[in-house]
């Protein structure tokens, strides 16, 4: 169902006044973690004034360590969900299993699978079964086959809204947090029909890098991206060193401008 042999033409995710994979570049942005009110609420406004159209917040954190902050769960989509109405973002949100779909199902517009449960194969039928768009990373060593067919997994449920996100793979290079495969944006968009998208911060892990990836992914025919930003980075609890500050995130924004237009 993903096979481009099947669809020829290109998928287009709407929601509400939003969509992904037209003509537009869509940008998510929004912090690793919703850590309270008034940071969500500011870095909503932050990404809004600088012209995203999606905000993005886990609540539901999966991890390396037990002891590291788990997320606000319930309370933080509460926040996504005010959030959006009082800035009319659309909301992007990950789910860690189906008990946490369940309940994020009903605050946000779209659903995101992240890389740790790229091949959560109940999970990826349930998220085929939730009624909303979902947001597929690539798993940390997953090939472009397994990655392909976890998106079949969404869509022989029923759901056609699948943007698959490329956000870095496991590599023996350890100065970047994962290794961003650029080459698999023009790739999976020739055998596939549905939006590419890139996380250039978990891809990288450095704030600096997070800028030319973008350009570079834009370039390389990315329908969007995914990308972490804080009010305050130094503050942040959960993926601080990767996440762009306001100012930062402003220049991103400037700076895809001319690369998007001449795409
Ligand atoms: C995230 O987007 O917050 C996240 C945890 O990403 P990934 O699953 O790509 O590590
Ligand atoms: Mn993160």
């Amino acid at each position: 169902l993903a096979s481009r042999e099947v669809k020829e033409e290109n998928s287009v995710v709407s929601i509400k006044n939003v969509t992904i994979g037209g003509n537009e570049v869509a940008i998510v942005a929004g912090p690793c973690a919703v850590e309270g009110r008034e940071q969500l609420l500011e870095a909503a406004r932050i990404a809004k004034a600088a012209g995203a159209k999606l905000l993005r917040g886990g609540a539901f954190k999966p991890r390396t360590s037990p002891y590291s902050f788990q997320g606000m769960e319930e309370e933080g989509l509460k926040l996504l969900a005010e959030a959006a109405e009082t800035t009319g973002l659309v909301t992007v949100t990950e789910v860690i299993d189906e008990h946490s779909l369940e309940i994020a199902r009903d605050y946000v517009d779209i659903l995101q699978i992240g890389t740790r449960n790229m091949q959560n194969f109940r999970l990826l039928k349930a998220a085929g079964m939730s009624g909303k768009p979902i947001v597929l990373k690539r798993g940390l060593s997953a090939t472009i086959e397994e990655w392909l067919m976890a998106a079949e997994y969404i869509m022989s449920e029923g759901n056609k809204d699948v943007i698959l996100c490329e956000r870095g793979i496991r590599t023996f290079e350890t100065y970047t947090r994962n290794t961003l495969d650029l080459s698999a944006v023009p790739l999976v968009k020739g055998l596939s029909h549905l939006p590419v998208i890139v996380d250039p911060s978990h891809a990288t892990g450095k704030r600096e890098l997070v800028v030319p990836m973008s350009l570079a992914s834009v370039a390389a025919g990315a329908d969007g991206l995914l990308v972490e930003m804080h009010p305050d980075p130094s503050k942040a609890l959960c993926d601080g060193p990767q996440s762009l500050d306001p100012e930062l995130f402003g220049q991103l924004m400037a700076s895809l401008e001319p690369v998007a237009a001449a795409m």
